[in-house]
C-alpha cells in the first residue's frame, strides 16, 4: 500500500459488534469474562484496549513496522525505551536533542547509572569515536531542533549494527510521511504523536515502533508493567489525525518552501535554517532519506538581539507564539527565551542558538497570508 492509502486504512477495521467504520472509543476500564481467564483478548484496559490496539497497528503500519506501542506522551515512550537498559550501559545521543529528552536522560536516568554521550552526529564519524564496549544504543533526531541539522540514518545504522548497539530515531520532526527510519536500518522509531501525527494541537501522545519481536515483547511488557498508557479518547483523536497526515504534510512542505525562500531574500534576515536549500550542509542526505523538506525552519536576524526577535514574535497575527509544532496552525517561537531558556547563554550561542534565532512551525494556512504576516512583523 502507498502511504496515502495506508494512513487511512492500515491497522483499522470496522467494529465487529456494530460495523461502525470509525474505531469506537472504548471508554471502559475492564472487560467481562465468560469465566475466569475466558475472554476475548481484553482483560483490563492498562493491559489492552481495542481503541489503542487499532491505533498501535495503524502507527506501526505508518512506519512500515510490525509492532506499535503507544504511550501517554512522547516522553513516556522514550522513558519506557530507556528502561530496556541497565546501570553501566552507555547511550550515544545527538547533542541538540529535544530539551525534554535531554532532561529525562540527565536528570532521571543518569542518576540510575545509564551513561549518555552527547555528540554532533551531522558527521557520522564522530559516533565511531564515542563508541565503547558498553555502548548499547545510539539515539538520534533528524532534522534537529531548532537548527534543522540532518543526520545520516543509514550511516548511523551501519555503525550501530557493527557495534551490536540498537539504533533509535526520534522521527517527530519528519513524520512517517517524510521519513521512515526502519527502512533505513533503524531498530526503533519514536514519535511524539502530539505533533504531526495528531496534527491538530489537541492531544498529547507518544509511540515506539519496531520490527524486532524480542524488543517489542519487552516494550509491551513495560507498557503494562509501568503503565504510562494513553486513554481511549486520545487514541481515537490520533487515529483521526493519522488519516489526513499525507494531505497535511504536502501542504506543510509547499508552504515551508515558499516561506523559506521568502525569508532568505528578506533584508532583515541574516540566515535561514531549512534542509531544502541546496547549500544546506547536509542537503544531499535530506534528499535521499526524506521525501520532502517539511515545514519546520528557523532563522536569524541581522540585528542579532533578543529585543529584535521579541519585536517580531509579538507582531505576528497569524503565527501564534507558542511551544510545540506540527499542527495545522502556524506557530512561532524564540528558543533563547522559550524552549532553550535553561541553557546558559554562552553554551547556547556556542551550539549555534543565537539571541535572535526564531523557529517556525509552518502550518497549512494560505501561504500568501503567512508570508504577509511575517513581512509585516519583520517590518
Ligand atoms: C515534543 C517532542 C518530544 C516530546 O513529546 P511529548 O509528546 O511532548 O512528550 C520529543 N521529541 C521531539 C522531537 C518533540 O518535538
Amino acid at each position: 500500500m502507498k502511504p496515502a492509502t495506508k494512513f487511512i486504512h492500515a491497522g483499522v477495521h470496522p467494529d465487529p459488534s456494530t460495523g461502525a467504520i470509525m474505531t469506537p472509543i472504548y471508554q471502559t476500564s475492564t472487560f467481562v469474562q465468560e469465566g475466569p481467564g475466558k475472554h476475548k483478548g481484553y482483560e483490563y484496559a492498562r493491559t489492552q484496549n481495542p481503541t489503542r490496539t487499532q491505533l498501535q497497528d495503524a502507527l506501526a503500519a505508518a512506519e512500515n513496522g510490525k509492532y506499535g506501542i503507544s504511550f501517554g506522551s512522547g516522553l513516556a515512550a522514550t522513558d519506557t525505551l530507556l528502561k530496556l537498559f541497565k546501570p553501566g550501559d552507555e547511550i550515544i545521543c545527538t547533542n541538540d536533542l529535544y530539551g525534554g529528552t535531554y532532561r529525562l536522560m540527565k536528570k532521571i536516568w543518569e542518576p540510575f547509572g545509564l551513561k549518555f554521550h552527547f555528540i554532533d552526529m551531522s558527521n557520522a564519524d564522530n559516533i565511531t569515536a564515542a563508541l565503547t564496549p558498553a555502548t548499547k544504543m545510539i539515539w538520534l533526531e533528524t532534522p534537529t531542533n531548532p537548527l534543522m541539522r540532518i543526520i545520516d540514518i543509514s550511516a548511523c545504522a551501519e555503525i550501530a549494527g557493527n557495534a551490536n548497539a540498537m539504533l533509535a530515531v526520534d522521527n517527530t520532526f519528519a513524520s512517517p510521511f517524510l521519513q521512515n527510519p526502519l527502512d533505513l536500518g533503524a531498530d526503533v522509531v519514536m514519535h511524539s504523536a502530539t505533533k504531526y501525527i495528531g496534527g491538530h494541537s489537541d492531544v498529547v501522545h507518544g509511540c515506539l515502533i519496531t520490527n524486532n519481536k524480542e524488543v517489542a515483547d519487552q516494550l509491551y511488557f513495560l507498557q503494562n508493567a509501568c503503565g504510562a498508557v494513553p486513554g481511549p479518547q486520545d487514541c481515537f483523536l490520533l487515529l483521526r489525525g493519522l488519516k489526513t497526515l499525507h494531505v497535511r504534510m504536502q501542504r506543510h512542505c509547499e508552504n515551508g518552501e515558499k516561506i523559506a525562500h521568502f525569508l532568505r531574500q528578506h533584508p532583515k534576515v541574516a540566515k535561514v535554517h531549512w534542509c531544502g536549500f541546496q547549500d544546506h550542509p547536509n542537503h544531499h542526505i535530506a534528499k535521499t532519506q526524506m521525501k520532502d523538506f517539511g515545514g519546520m525552519m528557523s532563522f536569524e536576524l541581522k540585528d542579532d538581539t533578543v529585543t529584535a526577535a521579541n519585536k517580531v514574535l509579538s507582531s505576528t497575527h497569524i503565527f501564534a507564539c507558542a511551544e510545540s509544532l506540527g499542527g495545522v496552525e502556524s506557530l512561532i517561537g524564540h528558543p533563547a527565551s522559550m524552549t532553550h531558556a535553561s541553557i546558559p547563554r554562552e553554551e547556547r550561542i556556542a551550539n549555534g542558538l543565537t539571541d535572535s534565532l526564531i523557529r517556525l512551525s509552518v502550518g497549512i494556512e494560505d501561504a500568501e497570508d503567512l508570508i504577509g504576516d511575517l513581512n509585516q512583523a519583520l517590518g
